[in-house]
């Protein structure tokens, strides 16, 4: 029998470059993977970064913050350009989606990294370490040593200038994300490496407790810790040990860039942004390509990736989800390649036919 239909509005952020052409190509996926599954979105679109600013002076318009978190979630393209390079801070195309990100509150960041067997000869590993990596970092986003107090330059006793930074976590700040990731991990593999420095900082001492006290409320996830310079190892070494990665906000900033870069397909990855109880916010780790943009060239796997995590982490939606990594993977296999992933004896194609080719996918799963 037919699933009862479920509803959902997304608000699409577009923003610069090669934004709208992915955007535009994942919306479609969105649609038809959910016409599948008995799900129907309701699209708004809403301008965001240099766009936003070239209409309405400001980043990030009142109007597209309210929309973002009136809506059951955010899909956003990519944001920036040469053009805005020079404005001030208050004025810069990225301080949008740093005001997005504060408000809506996520403080969850979900990233991927995964190498697929099409993809295998784009890592930068060797053949047998990259074979089957398929890993998640969950990263902290609001809290941690970007945001802590006491925080500024001043002089030491010596009277010589200095720079000063404080790392600060709350129990409540580290039990949330350790929650997530025990989540996260139940969808995957069940297993959490959560990743500090509890040698030496108190911060990560209290980090360590706490999601080892967290993780007593997971007794079917597998929790290990481990150091972040031997995880930074690790990570080269050997990344299949790794299924899902917790940590701080500037570990997680760190090692969810190592990590991606053993997939070596920029083009390739999506991330999620998730919040207490409000929208998420779902795009592609890349930045907005301005050497491409508008020439059909780019890879839409990423943002059609974001889609599939903001059916499975947004809403639930773990089939309709499933729908669309699988089509992805079925349009590999049937050959077709974007620039940034073309290699011998593959079909080169535009951002537009990817996406046809994608489209083709989804419809023919059973
Ligand atoms: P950011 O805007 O976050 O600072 P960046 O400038 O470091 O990002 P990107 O904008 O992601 O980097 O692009 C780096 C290069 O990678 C681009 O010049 C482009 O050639 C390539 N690239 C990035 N994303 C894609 C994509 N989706 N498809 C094809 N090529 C891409
Ligand atoms: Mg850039």
């Amino acid at each position: 029998a037919e699933p009862p239909r479920r509803s959902y509005s997304v608000t699409l952020l577009p923003g610069d470059g090669i934004g709208p052409e992915v955007v535009s190509v994942a919306k479609d996926v969105l649609s038809l993977a959910g016409s599948h599954e008995g799900i129907e979105f309701r699209f708004s679109e809403m301008p965001i970064g240099g766009a936003a600013l070239d209409l309405t002076g400001v980043p990030l318009p009142e109007e597209t913050l309210a929309a973002a978190k009136e809506s059951d979630a955010v899909l956003l393209g990519a944001i920036g350009g040469y053009k805005w390079d020079s404005n001030e801070k208050h004025l810069k195309p990225e301080t949008g989606l740093l005001q997005l990100r504060a408000g809506l509150g996520v403080f969850a960041n979900l990233r991927p990294a995964t190498v697929l067997p099409q993809l295998i000869d784009a890592s930068t590993l060797k053949k047998e370490v990259a074979e089957g990596v398929d890993l998640m970092v969950v990263r902290e986003l609001t809290g941690g040593i970007y945001f802590g107090k006491p925080r500024g330059f001043g002089t030491n006793h010596e009277g010589e200038e200095i720079g000063f930074n404080t790392e600060v976590y709350s129990v409540s700040e580290i039990d949330r994300i350790a929650r997530v990731a025990f989540e996260v991990a139940r969808k995957r593999r069940g297993k959490v490496c959560s990743v500090d420095k509890a040698n030496v900082l108190e911060a990560s001492m209290l980090w360590r407790k706490r999601v080892t006290y967290v993780g007593l409320e997971f007794p079917d996830v597998q929790l290990s810790h481990m150091y972040v310079d031997n995880a930074a190892m690790q990570l080269i070494r050997n990344p299949k040990q790794f299924d899902t990665i917790v940590t701080n906000n500037i570990f997680g900033d760190i090692l969810s860039d190592e990590a991606s870069m053993l997939t070596g397909s920029i083009g390739m990855l999506p991330s999620a942004s998730i919040s207490e109880s409000g929208p998420g916010l779902f795009e592609p780790i890349h930045g907005s390509a301005p050497d491409i943009a508008g020439q059909d060239k780019a890879n839409p796997l990423a943002t059609v990736l974001s889609a599939a995590m903001l059916l499975r982490y947004g809403f639930g939606e773990e089939n309709a989800a499933k729908r669309i990594e699988t089509a992805v993977i079925e349009t590999l296999n049937r050959g077709f390649r974007t620039g940034d992933i073309h290699s011998y004896g593959t079909t080169l194609v535009g951002c537009k036919r990817m996406g046809e080719e994608v489209l083709r996918s989804v419809d023919s799963e059973k």
